[in-house]
């Protein structure tokens, strides 16, 4: 999944979190049970006997991007493919998603100028619902479908052209037959200017720029960069790995060589999860934009998207990125749970496990910078106690209900808290099942026993799978309790009963601080205002949900060192004039707040020096990944 704010631990709080801790807590309601998971709602179509193509065959993609269509930025896209000839239409859908970013996009909203051509013909179209477009052939032949698609968007499941470069994803441009099935192999063409680059996990054909793949699925699973960009490759772990980077020249020197080595420290840590690399090649492909506030990447089956601020660049927080999507790999776009097996593409595939997905993936990012020895325990020690406290700051929220939520960016703050919350859970069944061990079992062996018995067979997992392989692990102890109060249910995570059991502890400062009552987070626009609290400082000074904060008094919002100054800088300043500079609309206005201090409990996570020989084994093992 693509969003990753930045830890307070790494960036010095790069965006505005200090403000976001005040929020109203409803009293939790009776938790119902999840019933079994209904199947998907049918899609809503036009005529029912209309969803189905008729059928097409050698289906080939032609993408141009030069430095003429960079002006306009756009794609001009265009497939060809045959048909048999018949009165039944032709039906070309784009998806409304593209998989790891869980939220309805509409990639059919950036297309424009669609035509359709026989030979020398114009063929007769018109669309048979919002992504979806009906044409109709008028003999056997090759059929050529031709549009523009507007890259004006900086997402990484989207597309964002300059002049001198264009990122896309296939699901923004590649049209699929409707009704049938994702089994059709494709070859993908590129035009472009002679000296730019094209960088993409798609196999390359024999012909320069052109690529193949043998299913939809990987056709769109794999992103393309056309242009300029700085390109090199190492082997990390026996795999070519290939670091694209745009602009040119950004990403360089020490900077570039700090990535480098951070990669080639944290693959070999998660690879021994799962005792095998399942790549040929594996290309990083990163964006570094100064407009761009904190950092997120998407995730694909060899390679991955990440966009980030240049602030980013040699800290830790790029690799911790790095190694989440990289992680991915294999639990996700490989070890998957059964409601996204397969991907469908035509509307939303909601699951109650990407507390899996996400939260355990970033357990392991962690895991990977300390085992890899590119952070130590005590960084690790407070990214934890970072995610304790982003928890208790937010509503009690159940891991299989946040992860369900996220389709629709809840505005509670909780769209995002499967990825810390599931972090946390990981650690806890982590932990639980080395005590039931004596160390010797993991969660390495959840997931590695997962993989093999669910994604080699070609399937999703399950909850039965799931739960199975953990109560297996731990020695046959039953998990039904941990899934009823801390997965399906809202009862805060048992840290003060788990932890001691490796060793670790959870302390609480109080700490007194200034706090504005609201929560932002980042977009493109920059750190927009999601949530303001009633009666707090934000809503006094009459900030609004939407407007895009860029100073607190004379401290800049994108200040890398933003969070604590701004505790330092008023925490003596109770009821001092505070100036809000924001941008709403096209207008840039201050606003005048008042600073109130507010008291806080802060988590801290330290190793117990009392702890028994036990507890330091499985702390150890944590920490080292062993067994
Ligand atoms: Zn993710």
């Amino acid at each position: 999944m693509p969003f990753h704010t930045p830890t307070a631990a790494l960036l010095g709080l790069l965006v505005a979190v200090p403000a976001a801790a005040q929020r109203p807590r409803p009293t939790p309601a009776p938790t119902p049970r999840r019933a079994a998971p209904a199947p998907p709602p049918a899609p809503a179509r036009g005529p029912a006997a209309a969803v189905r193509s008729a059928p097409i065959a050698g289906i080939r993609y032609e993408i141009t991007f030069d430095s003429a269509t960079a002006q306009s930025r756009t794609l001009k896209v265009a497939m060809s493919f045959d048909v048999a000839g018949g009165s039944e239409p032709v039906l070309l859908s784009l998806p409304i998603w593209t998989p790891g970013a869980y939220e309805v996009s509409n990639f059919a909203r950036w297309v424009s100028h669609f035509s359709a051509s026989e030979g020398t013909r114009a063929l007769r179209w018109d669309k048979l619902d919002p992504d979806t477009w009906r044409v109709h052939p008028e003999r056997a032949g090759r059929v050529t479908v031709s549009f523009d698609y507007l890259a004006d968007t900086l997402d990484n499941a989207m597309a964002w052209a300059r002049p001198d470069f264009v990122l896309f994803n296939g699901t923004n441009v590649f049209l699929y037959p409707e009704g049938r099935g994702f089994d059709f192999p494709a070859v993908v063409s590129v035009r472009t200017e002679p000296t730019w680059r094209i960088a993409t996990g798609m196999r390359p054909a024999e012909e320069p720029g052109t690529f193949g793949q043998s299913n939809y699925h990987d056709l769109v699973d794999m992103p393309f960069f056309i242009g300029r960009f700085d390109y090199d490759s190492m082997v990390v772990d026996g795999r070519t790995t290939r670091l694209a980077s745009y602009p040119a020249g950004v990403l360089t020197g020490p900077g570039r060589a700090a990535l480098w080595d951070q990669i080639g420290k944290a693959v070999p840590v998660l690879a021994k999860v799962f005792q095998e690399t399942p790549w040929d090649r594996y290309t990083v492909m990163t964006i570094f934009d100064s407009g761009y506030t904190g950092g997120s990447a998407l995730e694909h089956q060899n390679s991955h998207v990440g966009i980030y601020s240049p602030q980013f660049i040699g800290n830790p927080l790029l690799a911790s990125i790095t190694a989440h999507e990289i992680f991915h790999a294999w639990n996700v776009k490989r070890l998957r749970p059964a409601d996204l097996v397969p991907y469908v593409y035509d509307r939303r595939e909601p699951t109650p496990w990407l507390w899996v997905s996400e939260g355990i993936t970033d357990y392991y990012s962690d895991l990977a910078l300390v085992r890899g020895g590119i952070v130590d325990s005590s960084l690790f020690f407070m990214l934890t106690a970072e995610k304790i406290q982003g928890v208790a700051d937010l509503p009690p929220t159940a891991l299989e209900d946040a992860s369900v939520s996220t389709w629709i960016d809840p505005v509670d703050g909780t769209h995002y808290l499967y990825y810390q919350k599931g972090s946390l859970a990981g650690l806890l069944l982590d932990i639980l099942i080395r005590d039931a061990s004596d160390n010797r079992r993991s969660l390495d062996d959840v997931l590695r026993e997962l993989y093999r018995t669910t994604y080699k067979r070609g399937r999703g997992f399950t909850a039965a799978d799931w739960w199975g392989a953990v109560s297996r692990a731990a020695g046959g102890r039953s998990f039904a309790d941990f899934n009823a109060r801390y997965v399906d249910g809202r009862e805060p995570l048992p840290y003060g009963a788990v932890f001691p059991l490796a060793g670790l502890r959870v302390a609480a400062d109080t700490v007194r601080e200034p706090r504005l009552g609201l929560a932002a987070a980042p977009d493109s626009a920059g750190v927009r205002v999601a949530a303001v609290q009633p009666g707090g400082v934000a809503e006094e000074a009459g900030v609004k949900v939407g407007d895009v904060l860029l100073a607190l008094g004379d401290l800049a919002i994108n200040d890398p060192n933003f969070g604590p100054s701004f505790r330092t800088r008023f925490a003596h300043a109770e009821g001092q004039e505070l100036p809000i500079k924001l941008r709403r609309g096209a207008d840039t206005l201050t606003v005048m707040g008042k600073v109130r201090l507010v008291e806080r409990v802060e988590a801290r996570v330290e190793a117990d020096p009392a702890a028994s020989p036990k507890a330091v084994r499985i702390r150890n093992g944590i920490l080292k990944g062993v067994p």
